[in-house]
């Protein structure tokens, strides 16, 4: 094998210049990339790849998964969707920290990963710690709890920590000074309003819907402490309170100031509404779908029979597929409103968990849903350089330039036009290793689509 690789004479999106540029090469060796330059001199022992007519761009960075939730094997669709690096928001520590080592390590074919251990609440529980998603929960049950769990975390090695739904302010706040900037903190919160924890100094917010919610719905539909992330009413009430928020009012103003001014990180999963969205004819005809982990879908069963609606693989049971159009919208709105105003808005969109999304190609689908509200090169940002950011990586990875990791797609067309185009997928990089990502899916085992239907 070649000492380089040199990627000759492509469109080029390095998501650093506002605009693609063309005629560029990029000179790649071992696992970083050396140069970008429009003229490079390959020298001798360079494998040379013409890349005329084809875009190049990062990989493209999920700041938002549950990677131990689904089999091993799925992970590699993260390659094949031309998603590089993963951050697990959740999972339980032993086998989030093994996991990311067989994988950061190349023994099992999929993304990059950053993980967080385990959610961790507050004196509740938000879901059954026997249920299918217990496995994912740890518990600061009080202030004095704070330093040990923290420093016990941050002992194992994990690159962030994620604060969750039941935690309160006294505790978000005792964590975060725990933690003294050593690694980010993210929370998708209940108990804590999410202008509480920016004031507390959260480095991001998990879901620009669920998170921010109490701190925008009316007041006499936010959730209150008897309401937890479980019960049925969970879907129900805050779609409704949702669709009711006041984007313009103090409660919004307020917290997109203060989110602008600390440059907190707004992880978006837009693409959990898109099912409720879309209606169920137009899901059942989703190509997506196949790409359900089969781990997912026996989980959404079970999770299904419990609140007793919806399709089995659909997210928001209880929630009628099709009639979510105002929640999605008023989501994008949101980060468009965050956008303009400075903020930073960062692509995640919670795959794994359950059954949809799908684990990679809900990142196209959020890049698409993302353009609707921010334009096609603000949404490949929020996916790249505004991620890597969210992960303390932007000196590393979500851009083209020397000194990079070669993360890199070779897109048949430019996506920067149209993000669609991130669906042109011919090549992907990671770590200067290429893969096909058609060779990818064609081992994705085949699926009977009519077993996808309702519960
Ligand atoms: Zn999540």
């Amino acid at each position: 094998m070649a000492q380089q690789t040199l990627l000759r004479n492509a469109r080029v999106i390095d998501c650093i210049s506002k605009q693609p540029r063309d005629g560029v090469s990029i000179l790649i060796r071992g696992e970083r990339i050396v140069k970008v330059d429009a003229r490079i001199d390959a020298g001798a022992d360079t494998d040379v790849i013409d890349c005329t007519g084809k875009t190049l761009m990062p990989g493209l960075i999920d700041t938002h998964v549950h990677a131990t939730m689904v089999d091993e094997i799925d992970l590699q669709l993260f390659l094949g969707a031309g998603v590089t690096t993963a951050r697990d928001v959740g999972g339980k520590l032993e086998k989030v920290i093994a996991l990311r080592g067989r994988v950061n390590s190349g023994a099992v074919l999929g993304p990059r990963l950053f993980v967080c251990g385990p959610l961790l609440d507050g004196r509740g529980d938000s879901f059954d710690h026997q249920g299918e998603f217990g496995i994912m929960l740890d518990n600061v049950p009080d202030v004095a709890a704070a330093p040990g769990k923290i420093n016990q975390l941050l002992g194992a090695g994990v690159d962030g920590i994620k604060l969750y739904f039941s935690m309160t302010p006294d505790i978000v706040e005792a964590c975060i000074k725990a933690v003294d900037k050593r690694v980010p903190v993210t929370g998708h919160l209940g108990r804590t309003t999410a202008l509480e924890a920016v004031n507390l100094g959260i480095d991001g917010i998990e879901h620009m819907w669920i998170t921010p919610y109490n701190d925008i719905c009316p007041i006499e539909m936010r959730l209150t402490p008897d309401i937890s992330m479980s019960s049925p009413r969970f879907s129900k009430t805050t779609f409704k309170g949702w669709e009711e928020a006041d984007l313009h009012g103090p409660g919004a103003q307020a917290l997109f100031g203060a989110m602008v001014e600390k440059q907190v990180k707004m992880g978006t999963t837009l693409d959990l509404l898109w099912l409720a969205n879309i209606g169920l004819e137009a899901a059942l005809a989703d190509t997506d779908r196949i790409y359900i982990p089969q781990a997912c879908l026996n989980r959404q069963r079970h999770l299904a029979k419990i609140v007793k609606a919806g399709p089995e693989w659909d997210i928001h049971t209880g929630f009628p597929p099709g009639k979510g159009d105002k929640a999605l919208d008023k989501q994008k709105e949101a980060v468009r409103i965050l956008h303009e105003a400075g903020g930073v808005v960062v692509g995640g969109t919670d795959c794994c968990g359950v059954a949809y999304p799908p684990p990679g190609f809900a990142l196209l689908r959020e890049v698409e849903l993302l353009a609707d509200a921010i334009g096609n090169m603000a949404a490949l940002k929020a996916v790249t350089a505004a991620a890597a950011s969210a992960l303390r990586m932007e000196d590393q990875l979500g851009t083209l330039a020397p000194g990079r990791y070669a993360d890199i797609l070779v897109l048949g067309k430019d996506p920067s036009q149209d993000v669609r185009s991130l669906r042109s997928l011919e090549r992907v990089y990671r770590a200067g290793v290429a893969h096909d990502p058609q060779a990818i899916l064609a081992g994705y085992p085949a699926r009977d689509m009519n077993n996808l239907g309702m519960a």
